[in-house]
Parts: C-alpha cells; structure tokens; sequence
C-alpha cells in the first residue's frame, strides 16, 4: 500500500477524470510522441482513415490510458474501453468489435493479458477488418467471416517485451513513454491544482513534481494530500513549506523514494554487498514479488540512475550509496 504507487487506488479514478487531459494540446511532456501522433492523426484525417493501430507502452501512471482517450477525441471518434484480463472468452472479443462504429477506438488496457485464444480473434481483426466465428459444434462446426467496421486498436502495456511478436507486429505505431521530467511534472501539478482550486504555488508545485518518481498520476495523488495538508492546516496559500511538511509525513523523501525504494536499495547495500544480485534473490529478500519489483519499483530506480542492470544481475551505484550516507565498499566496482 504505498502513497506512491503508480497504479490506480482510492478515489484516483474519480478525481483523474475532473483532470485528465482531454486534447493533444493539454498533453504535456512527452514532445517525441506528441509530435509524431500529432501528424499521423492528421494525415489520417486527411485521408479520411482511421488511424493506424496503435500500441503504447511505459510504466504504469504516465498516460497511456490519457493518450488513448486524448486519441479517440482528436479523431472525432468514440472510445470503448476494455482490458486484457477482463477478456476471457473469444465471444466477448467478437462481441466489442461487431459492435463498433466505422472509425472508432477500441483500447485495451493491459494487453500483454490477453489470452492466446483470444488473440488469434484479433489477428484477422486487425489486419483485414474481419473475424472469424464458429457455427455449430462437433463435425458439423464451420467458421463464417464476418466483416466488421475500419476501426482503430489501441493497445497499452507496461512492457513492450511481453508481448507475443505476431501481436507486436501489427501496429502501425508503436510510442513509448517516458519518465516526466520535473519541469513537465510541474507544469502538470500547476494545472491540476488550479483545476481542483488549489492555490499551490510555483515552489509548492516544484515541490510536489520532484517527488513524484517522474509519473503524472503520483504528482495528482501527492498534490490531493498536499491540499489535506494545507486545508486542516488552515493553509490559504500553499507554499513549498506545506508540500513538504505534508510529502515529509508521508514518508516520501527528496527523490521521491518510500519505504520500498528504500528497502530495496538498502538490502542490496547492506546484505548483498553491492554486488551484482538476481532479482530472485531480491525480491525474495524485500518480500516483494518479482513482477512488482520490474514493473513498479526498479523502472524508476534505474532511470534515475540508482539501479542498473548487469548481465550478472541488478547492481545499487555509487548514486544509492550517496543517497543514503553510505561509504563505498573497498572493492565497488
Ligand atoms: P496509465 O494509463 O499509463 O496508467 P493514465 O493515462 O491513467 O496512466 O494517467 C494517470 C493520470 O495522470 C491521468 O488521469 C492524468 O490526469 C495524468 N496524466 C497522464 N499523462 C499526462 C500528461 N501528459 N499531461 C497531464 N496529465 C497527465
């Protein structure tokens, strides 16, 4: 249960959809991907096509599903959302695509999730606007084609290697998105706050940004606590003294790291020597499961430079020594 877990939790969806971006322009950060999705989408409007499909991937919080929803809305199209995992028989994937509009949005979340069955429905999907159905049972069982309306698939997942090839294969566009840096953050804690009348100052947002592990969904989940904060505290103006006072309590430091950063980083300081370590071993020293290790918690640690990964395992740097006061073992390498 961590306050700043990239995932979604409590009230997020809520209060995410009174300040999710609703157009390309109000996208902020992320200026490769914009550029590119900004021309595809209009030579597709030229055309009078619907866009390519589309995968996207990036670590949870950092606006996959914004993107997706930002997508539908630049091409004047409707949305449907669905989730791998959610998916679990064929008929429910033929269903959502017999049912779309020429044109529309399909996106599915956690697409990584789906099953082998179920993919095979997409394939011809994709490829040829057509599916495949299955009439009847036993030796009188035939399959009919079906044609099913140009639409466009948008696809999200954490992890770009999770997915099959074949599946890979068929998007036309495929973006990747990235950490935020701590100007983009803020510009992102700026608006959000004005849209949930908060009045956070420039310092108070930096404040905020800094700390949240460059991942848009962190930055408004710490900014609702900022405003607790401020708001019991009688705070009218919100400064950077009430941001820190509120991330200090919530044991979220200057890098943004909580308790599992920390234990992670110390466990590699303190029982592994520093030493290259599986992440077997890892996760079972942190009591952790592996997959939250890679998905959640080491993207970060290794884009800001504390973790990297050797071909004999993950290693802490000189970084994490640093960041906790820490001498340099003798033979660090
Ligand atoms: P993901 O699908 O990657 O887990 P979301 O798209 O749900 O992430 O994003 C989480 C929240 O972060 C959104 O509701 C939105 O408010 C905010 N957000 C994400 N990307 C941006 C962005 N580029 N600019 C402003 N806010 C953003």
């Amino acid at each position: 249960d961590r306050i700043i877990s990239p995932q979604l939790k409590g009230n997020d969806g809520q209060v995410d959809r009174a300040i999710r971006p609703q157009s390309l322009a109000e996208y902020i950060g992320q200026p490769v991907v914009k550029e590119q999705m900004d021309i595809f989408m209009q030579a597709a409007r030229q055309r009078g096509e619907p866009l390519d499909h589309s995968l996207i991937f990036g670590p949870p919080g950092l606006g996959k599903t914004t993107l997706a929803n930002i997508i539908a809305n630049e091409m004047g199209a409707e949305i449907k959302t669905t989730s791998g995992p959610v998916l679990e028989r064929a008929g429910d994937l033929a269903a959502l695509l017999t049912n779309l509009e020429e044109g529309d949005v399909l996106f599915i979340d956690e697409i990584h999730r789906l099953s082998p069955a179920i993919e095979e429905v997409l394939y011809p999907a994709m490829e040829d606007y057509q599916i495949d159905i299955m009439i009847g049972e036993g030796p009188a069982a035939r399959s009919i084609k079906i044609d099913i309306p140009p639409f466009t698939l948008v696809g999200a997942t954490t992890r770009a290697g999770l997915l099959t090839s074949p599946l890979r294969d068929r998007f036309g566009i495929v973006q990747r998105l990235e950490f935020y840096d701590v100007e983009s953050l803020t510009t992102i804690v700026k608006r959000s706050a004005s849209k949930l009348g908060v009045d956070l100052d420039g310092p108070g947002c930096f404040e905020v940004a800094r700390r949240s592990r460059g991942t848009p969904r962190i930055a408004n989940r710490l900014l609702r606590r900022v405003r607790d904060v401020a708001q019991v505290g009688g705070d009218l103006i919100v400064g950077q003294k009430v941001a820190q006072r509120a991330l200090d309590m919530l044991s979220v430091d200057s890098q943004g790291f909580d308790h599992l950063d920390r234990r992670m980083l110390l466990t590699m300081i303190e029982k592994f020597d520093g030493r290259p370590v599986g992440l077997d071993s890892i996760a079972a020293a942190v009591g952790e499961d592996k997959d939250t290790i890679e998905d959640v918690i080491e993207p970060f640690l290794i884009q800001q430079g504390f973790v990297i990964r050797t071909p004999r395992g993950r290693q802490v740097t000189k970084r994490a020594y640093e960041h906790f006061d820490y001498q340099l073992p003798q033979d660090f390498e």
